[in-house]
């Protein structure tokens, strides 16, 4: 299968984070690249500008902008080309996805201004796959291919992003899940023990992603450092203040996904109530 990676306004995070793929060897034997960023390929980035190469997915990364050139052909028209030929198109990360950190008025997502719809290159939509992180999880693009080329069918959710890494929020798997539902928050970034959402800015609990199911470099998250989620697989990213918890009357001022506000101050209060022992003891004595 022949992939195409396309870069508009981009600091190539995606690039470096999809080389951290752990068996990365293998899928360059499953998959090749008529062009990519920093691999040797077949075709230079001034062919693929001004031939019309093979290829049967477009990966999209980096903000989209009206009128932005390489090698005097404007590159929104390159992606029109090969969107019109490929089977199936991707945008990888939240730049390409919804615009992400260079977005402005005339910048733009391939499908998405935020969560508002760019019309741009509506046509494509039946074929297009949303994958948002800044930067991408390297296994929910590597994996996200291979069931294109086994043909499998992928739900998708109302952003065309798969259910299955996204339908479930980051919060999903944190190891401090029990500091969570009791109320207990952390005292310092990096400690085992509390939750980093009721004062330092943990988006996790409204943010669609599987950081806490696929660990990054398969080991860790942020959350399990001890380090707020930023949100950073939603269209709304980036946010400012990100460690930060806005607060009206001590309630977070934006609750879990789903969660109404009667019911979290009950269920809050009961939870505060609890006095739990271990909770209050160092996972690991200094
Ligand atoms: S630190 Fe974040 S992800 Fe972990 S339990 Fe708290 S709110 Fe959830
Ligand atoms: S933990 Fe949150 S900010 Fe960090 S990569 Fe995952 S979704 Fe993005």
């Amino acid at each position: 299968m022949k992939l195409l990676w396309l870069s508009a306004l981009t600091c190539h995070g995606n690039v470096h984070s999809f080389f951290n793929y752990p068996q990365i060897e293998k899928f360059l034997d499953d998959f090749s690249f008529i062009y990519h960023p920093s691999l040797q390929t077949p075709y230079t980035l001034e062919d693929i500008f001004t031939h019309d190469i093979a290829c049967d997915i477009l990966l999209i990364d980096g903000t989209l902008e009206d009128g932005l050139e390489k090698f005097g052909v404007e590159i929104n028209h390159v992606i029109e080309r090969y969107a019109k030929k490929v089977k199936k198109i991707i945008t990888v990360g939240t730049c390409a996805s919804f615009g992400g950190i260079f977005l402005a008025d005339n910048r733009y997502g391939f499908l998405y201004h935020q969560e508002q719809p760019h019309h741009r290159f509506d046509s494509f939509r039946e074929k297009t796959i949303t994958l948002s992180g800044c930067p991408i999880q390297p296994q929910t693009l590597v994996h996200t291919l291979y069931a294109i080329k086994k043909e499998y069918k992928i739900s998708l959710d109302n952003l065309l992003r798969p259910q299955e890494y996204y339908g479930y929020t980051v919060h999903n798997g944190c190891l401090r899940n029990e500091y969570f539902e009791y109320k207990i928050d952390a005292y310092h970034y990096g400690e085992l023990e509390g939750c980093i959402f009721y004062d330092h800015g943990c988006q996790a609990p409204y943010t669609h992603g599987s950081c806490n199911r696929i660990l990054w470099n398969e080991s860790s998250s942020k959350t399990r450092s001890g380090s707020p989620c930023f949100g950073c697989t939603q269209p709304s990213f980036p946010k400012t203040r990100l460690f930060f918890t806005k607060k009206n009357m001590g309630i977070p001022q934006y609750l879990p996904t789903g969660i109404p506000k009667r019911a979290y101050l009950s269920l809050a209060g009961v939870a505060k109530a609890f006095k739990i022992e271990r909770f209050s003891q160092k996972i690991v004595e200094d």
